[in-house]
């Protein structure tokens, strides 16, 4: 069929499965195992369904300010989408119109190169480091821009401040955008870099420390100048990308500081405990400043665990790719959750002698 030519074809993103089974313990998409904080459920109780006869404020208003005080800037400097991943769709599509190659690692969030393609935006995936470190000089070649997660996924990998700013230094021309979508767990925010640096772009979620996964808010931080070119190109798709609860929820979730720091506090305490569980275990990982363990053993096959802790209605994340093929990505759920995941691991290890 001729038609058939004329027709955008992408192999898609493919997201982790969200089974639909009773009882199961969920560790394969880093969603957070504690709920939202409580005033978002006082929005929902309270909301008058006569709002949806009228469109949501297309500028997000109400979001956008709660951000912007959240963090300390005006709110002429904070895009808002529906999830991380729209955001970065949009940032995608605003920015990197070049002929030059995105920059991104070769182990990374595995919608970068899906954005590419879809977009038609050339790129390379840099290799990271044996030890899964971004080495900063080798972003120091001519680009089309640069993304990469911080901590990465599915890694968890840190990198420092100072390697940050060391690949922002070598390229003034190209827009770097951090995707901090992990840094609450014990990360440090490339925020305060915003000062120096017009062209890099700073983007977080509230789908992981704020356990709204399923409401999809998602923001971006930077200079005025780059949160006007991306509403520019947001207004020209969709004005309306974000509803009236979400925005409500979205602003009320913020006041109540405590219960993040209580909850991020908790999942980083229950990671720090499930290093030393695994490594009892006898596995080996790079070690994470987010909210999942990339986890590999010494002698079983990850294969062949993902599948046996699926049998025991266990889910985490495996893909059989190049460089991380025998590792599994555990994400941090609650302290019950994670004894069950140590004594399927422990029964499993036994059955394949290992
Ligand atoms: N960036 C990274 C590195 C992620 O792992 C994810 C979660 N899949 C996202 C962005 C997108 O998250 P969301 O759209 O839920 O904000």
């Amino acid at each position: 069929m001729s038609w058939e030519n004329n027709v955008r074809k992408v192999v898609p993103y493919t997201p982790g499965e969200q089974p639909k089974l009773d009882n199961i313990i969920k560790l394969n998409t880093n969603e957070n195992p504690y709920p939202p904080a409580p005033g978002v459920q006082e929005i929902l109780d309270n909301f008058d369904i006569a709002m949806m006869r009228k469109y949501p404020d297309p500028n997000a208003q109400i979001l956008v300010d709660a951000i912007a005080k959240t963090y300390a800037v005006k709110p002429s400097q904070v895009f808002v989408g529906v999830g991380s991943d729209d955001v970065i769709a949009m940032a995608f599509m605003t920015f990197f119109n070049g002929d030059k190659p995105i920059l991104f690692p070769d182990v990374t969030y595995s919608f970068y190169d899906v954005w590419a393609d879809v977009y038609r935006i050339p790129y390379n995936q840099l290799p990271l480091t044996e030890d899964f470190r971004i080495d900063p000089k080798d972003y120091a070649r001519e680009n089309g821009g640069i993304i990469f997660p911080n901590p990465n996924a599915p890694t968890g990998v840190l990198e420092s401040l100072e390697t940050v700013e060391e690949i922002l230094k070598a390229n003034p021309d190209s827009i770097v955008i951090v995707d901090e979508a992990y840094i609450d767990f014990g990360g440090v925010s490339a925020l305060p870099l915003l000062e120096k640096y017009e062209n890099l772009l700073v983007v977080q979620t509230y789908s992981k420390s704020r356990s709204m996964a399923g409401m999809r808010i998602g923001f971006a931080i930077g200079s005025e100048k780059l949160i006007k070119f991306m509403n520019d190109v947001k207004f020209s798709v969709n004005s309306y990308t974000m509803n009236q609860i979400t925005l409500l929820c979205g602003a009320k979730a913020l006041e109540d500081d405590r219960y993040f720091r209580e909850t991020t506090g908790k999942i980083a305490a229950t990671r720090e405990d499930a290093k030393k569980r695994l490594t009892e275990l006898g596995f080996t990982f790079p070690d994470s400043y987010s909210n999942f363990i990339f986890a590999k053993h010494k002698t079983a096959d990850a294969g062949v665990i993902f599948e046996k802790l699926k049998e025991r209605r266990i889910f985490v994340r495996y893909w059989n790719k190049p460089r991380i093929s025998q590792y599994l990505r555990i994400t941090v759920g609650t302290p019950e959750e994670m004894e069950q995941l140590y004594t399927a691991l422990t029964d499993i290890l036994k059955e394949v002698g290992a």
